[in-house]
Parts: structure tokens; sequence; C-alpha cells
């Protein structure tokens, strides 16, 4: 009958329509996936709603993509007024150690994003500060410092993000300079992916933030952005007056993989500190 052979017909190119459509959406998950990986900023936490204007620039730290052209390049908020990092001027007051930590070992998940050395933290650690309750999402490292203290960098800098329920994050910031060898860091350092891939999980390994913390916990607070694309302001920086030491061979296994992913510090503008 002739519409059985229709019906045939229109199923068989609804079957075609379906199958190109499955795979049109598998290439298109594909491509947007990875676009939005290279635009995730260092500083946010693993996901990121897909959006239609995700930008097809890649940002980095020199050449046409580096920080002086993160906003040409689609991120408009890095010429904002409150961005990161900072030089902290000589006479900054000093806050008061008054941060609750509550850091519980993490099982090590770890990836290199082209960007940085992220490490991926368990759920249920969190700090409280300033009446609310942060739970740290991740922390990552750059080379040098990106806040300076005094006009003057460190060797590296740790950021631990956190976000509260009410989606505000805040960054502690974690001077890194060279003395003797710390363990704390050792089972990130014995598993930092050389070159740059997936997100993997070291099943049975361990990584406890708190360790990796400076013994003093005074700190400069000011508020901020994070310190890549898309460069959001409305962060609450509270970067630690006290650095920690790894040794100088750490520092240089770190320097192998990424020797240049720190952002130039930003004006103060009107900012001041509390
Ligand atoms: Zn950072």
């Amino acid at each position: 009958m002739p519409t059985t052979r229709n019906n045939v017909k229109v199923f068989a190119l609804m079957g075609i329509f379906i199958i190109s459509a499955i795979l049109m959406s598998g290439c298109t998950d594909e491509i947007d996936n990875k676009d939005v990986n290279d635009t995730l900023p260092e500083d946010l936490p693993g996901e990121i709603e897909h959006t239609e204007d995700v930008p097809e620039h890649h940002w980095g730290y020199e050449g046409e993509g580096g920080p002086e052209n993160w906003a040409e390049l689609g991120y408009p908020e890095c010429s904002g007024y409150e961005q990161s990092p900072v030089d902290i001027p000589a006479g900054t007051l000093l806050h008061n150690a008054d941060i609750t930590f509550n850091y519980n070992p993490s099982e090590l998940t770890i990836v290199n994003n082209g960007h940085s050395i992220k490490v991926e933290y368990d759920e249920g650690s969190s700090i409280e500060v300033e009446n609310n309750t942060f739970q740290l999402l991740q922390l990552h490292f750059h080379s040098l410092s990106e806040n300076t203290i005094m006009g003057e960098h460190s060797d590296m800098e740790m950021h631990l993000v956190h976000q509260s329920n009410e989606s505000e994050y805040a960054v502690i910031g974690v001077m890194i300079e060279s003395g003797p060898e710390n363990n704390a860091y050792a089972p990130v350092w014995e598993h930092i992916p050389v070159e740059m891939g997936d997100v993997q999980t070291i099943r049975g390994t361990n990584v406890n933030a708190v360790d990796m913390l400076p013994e003093n916990l005074t700190y400069y607070r000011f508020d901020g952005s994070f310190t890549t694309p898309p460069c959001t302001e409305g962060v609450k920086w509270f970067l630690m007056s006290t650095p920690v030491e790894l040794s100088t061979e750490q520092i240089h296994a770190f320097k192998e993989i990424y020797s240049n992913n720190f952002r130039p510090v930003q004006p103060l503008n009107a900012r001041e500190f509390y």
C-alpha cells in the first residue's frame, strides 16, 4: 500500500534524522566541553553551565593570549576596578587569625588543565569566617606568586578556593618560598601530571589541606576577583602573611611545568584592607 510505503519512507527519514541529530549533538558536546574547559577559570569549581557565548579565544600568560589582552579576548570583567592579584603595600595592617579551618583529608584528585595544577577537593571541608561557612572546592598553584607583598613576589602561591551556600567565593592565598622539603605537599607533588590531561583520582592517596597551611594564620584581607578569565569580581581574599616552605627541588619540579602562570598585580583603586 502506498501509505505503508510512505510510512516506511517517513520512518527511514526520521531514523536518519535522529541518528544525525545524535551524532551532531555528540560532536557539539565535545566541542562545547573543550571550549568550556579551556575557558574555565582556575578559581572556579569544576563544573560550569554550558553557555552559547563561550569565547573562542584562548587565554594564557604570554603573547596574544596574555593578561593584557584578556578583556579584549572576550572577558570584559578582566578590566574591572577590583581585580586580583594585588600588591600589599608597606604598613598594611594584619588581620587576626580568626578563620576556623574545618578541613578533612581528601582523596587526591588532580589535573593539569593547561593553566595550572589543580587538586579537586572532596566534599566536607570548609572554613568559617565573617559569620559564614565556605566549602573548600579546590586548590591550585601559581609561579611566581600572583599577589606580592611590598612589591616582592614569592616563588609560588597556592590558592584554596571556597564557596558559600550563597555562591560567594573566598580564596585563601598561601605564599610558597624555599626551605626544607615539605611532606604535606608530597602526595600532590608525587602525582603532578607533567602533561595537560584529564582529571585523575589517585586511589589510596590522601591530601590534607590543613597541613599545607602556614603555622601563623594571620592574613591580609581585601576584596578582589579571580585571577584567571573571566576575572569574576566579588571574591573575598585572605592572603596569609606567613609563607610555607617547600624545598628548592619541590619548587623546581613545579616550575618545570609552570614557571609563568601568574597574572601581574592590578591597581588597588579605591579598595581598602580590612
Ligand atoms: Zn589562582
